[in-house]
């Protein structure tokens, strides 16, 4: 087994995600978080840049020339108040790393080591993308744009999420789309106000509306292939003033979202027509308007299944292939770039209180899945490095 993780490793990662739980800071902000990750390379002798403000990137030249591997971890946390009862639990109000980027960031550092201390002998480079702001507004984009892919450039990248669905050292790769895009939809109803009393003398936006939601449906449930994956959610609508007056104007916002990446391109579209056709019906007038998110993340199929293999052989680990999700994940732009995985790592431990799901003031991870992650990011980038992935047939 190649992708070993001493004592010594294992503590220090969990030394790192407990200093990074306690500590977390939002998009953009990761400053503290940064400097931590910057002065653990500096001990590893792995050298380093800033990138998108809060970022750090770090290359490992090995002992011969090679592939380049990447490997990214997101540092930031979320706006939730921490309801665990944690001796570890975050010190700053209304701030949590409830998502596990704590922990990404700290199996990042731990293959760092592992790798650091290969040097001698490791054929090829590794990149270590430390990456802020993944929970929006995103900072993989700025990353890319500034140059975190290109110097040295790199070959394949891999990502670790950790998964409370999953139990805790189990490891999933999946060949394919994992997670979906995330779109944003935004509504306005326009009719006419007037007199509760009176409506045949006003255009009434709330019927037109409701009609509008209902119709909305059926892209998911009649005009799209039932096995590609869409949704159409109307999160929130808003319209009124009181019990006996007409509602000029509803505002509605929602969120579009897909795996494959025609379908999303077709959605616009195809809200467009029935929200303006509905509105129509209804003597009403709409607007649409759509901010396009993150694309959704398509894992390199050869690659996941090659990397599934070696995972298993090399890193130990018990590997599956769950289904996709609907989630996001910016993590997409770096995998539209080069070769990508994302994996994602079982945290599942009822025992232990390790079963809230992520975005959950309550979440929580089973520490003892750490070095397993740890082992996948080392032999994926041992593999890549090494020139054995991605197969010289998926490389243009
Ligand atoms: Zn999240
Ligand atoms: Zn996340």
């Amino acid at each position: 087994m190649i992708a070993d993780v001493d004592d010594a490793v294992a503590a220090r990662v969990l030394e790192l995600r407990r200093a990074i739980h306690k500590h977390p800071e939002l998009g953009f902000e990761e400053h503290a978080t940064a400097a931590l990750v910057e002065a653990e390379l500096d001990r590893l002798g792995i050298a380093h840049r800033r990138l998108a403000k809060t970022g750090v990137v770090g290359v490992l030249r090995g002992a011969s020339p090679g592939r380049v591997a990447a490997l990214r971890a997101d540092m930031d946390a979320l706006p939730i108040q921490e309801r665990t009862s944690l001796p570890f639990a975050s010190e700053v109000p209304n701030v949590m790393h409830a998502c596990g980027h704590d922990a990404h960031t700290a199996m990042l550092l731990g293959a760092a080591h592992v790798l650091a201390a290969q040097r001698e002998r490791f054929v090829g480079s590794v990149v270590f993308l430390f990456q802020p702001a993944e929970e929006g507004p995103g900072g993989a984009q700025p990353m890319i744009e500034e140059g975190a892919l290109d110097d040295p450039p790199v070959d394949a990248v891999a990502m670790l999420h950790v998964d409370t669905r999953i139990e805790a050292g189990v490891v999933s790769i999946t060949p394919g789309p994992v997670n979906a895009s995330a779109d944003e939809l935004r509504i306005v109803v326009r009719g006419k106000g007037g007199h509760g009393a009176s409506p045949h003398t006003a255009i009434d936006a709330i019927p037109a509306a409701s009609a509008i939601v209902l119709a909305l449906q059926n892209i998911a449930s009649r005009e799209t292939d039932p096995l590609g994956s869409v949704v159409v959610t109307i999160g929130t609508i808003n319209g009124g003033y009181r019990n006996n007056i007409i509602a000029d104007e509803v505002l509605m916002t929602g969120t579009l979202r897909a795996h494959d990446p025609v379908l999303r391109s077709q959605l616009e579209d195809r809200v467009r027509r029935i929200v303006e056709g509905v509105a129509a019906a209804y003597n009403a007038r709409a607007e649409v308007q759509v901010t396009y998110g993150y694309p959704p993340v398509v894992n390199d199929a050869e690659l996941a299944r090659d990397f599934a293999e070696i995972a298993e052989r090399e890193a130990g680990v018990l590997v599956k292939a769950l289904p996709p999700t609907m989630g996001a994940e910016d993590f997409a732009y770096f995998a539209q770039r080069v070769p990508g995985v994302l994996i994602r790592l079982g945290i599942r431990n009822e025992a232990s209180g390790a079963m809230h799901p992520g975005h959950s003031a309550e979440f929580q991870i089973d520490e003892a899945a750490l070095p397993v992650g740890v082992r996948t990011l080392v032999a994926f980038a041992t593999a890549v490095a090494g020139g054995r992935l991605p197969r010289e047939s998926a490389r243009s």
